[in-house]
């Protein structure tokens, strides 16, 4: 179902132009825009939903192996070294446009980005307390 003012529904009504390089009944992936490394892509499900936490469980199984499949076509298509798979869900997270997409994004060995810095536990009881809060969700 389209979803009004969403930019990535009106990619898959065609209302806006996109580079696709990918397309079924339910998923749609195209060239991103302002890619982090040439062949950045994005995968989306045409249904509107707002991120990935919001996904139905049964659209899931599909997703991931159109995912894993289109990731293994973007690293052959551009002889990348590796692949970062990225999402992003809510605003804190860094989303911008809230309609769910995976990042597929091509890396090689000396491109020059560099992966997030950790952020070490202060003390043993705070990782434990909050594993321990994670498992009893
Ligand atoms: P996120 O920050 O995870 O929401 O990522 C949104 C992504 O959408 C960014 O990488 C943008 O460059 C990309 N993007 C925004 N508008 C377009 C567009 N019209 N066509 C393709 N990619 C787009």
């Amino acid at each position: 179902m389209e979803s009004m003012n969403c930019l990535f529904c009106k990619i898959v009504a065609n209302e806006i132009p996109s580079e696709k390089v990918f397309e079924n009944d339910n998923f749609l992936a195209f060239l991103d825009i302002n890619p982090v490394n040439p062949g950045h892509t994005l995968l989306i499900p045409k249904h509107h939903v707002s991120n990935f936490l919001e996904m139905e469980s049964q659209s899931i199984e599909g997703f991931f192996a159109t995912l894993q499949n289109l990731s293994r076509k973007v690293k052959d298509a551009t002889a990348a070294d590796g692949i970062n798979i990225m999402n992003n869900n809510e605003e804190a997270a860094g989303q911008e446009v809230f309609h769910l997409h995976f990042h597929i994004i091509p890396r090689w060995t000396k491109d020059g980005l560099h992966h997030w810095q950790g952020k070490p536990y202060e003390s043993d009881d705070e990782r434990k307390k909050l594993a321990e809060e994670i498992r009893n969700k």
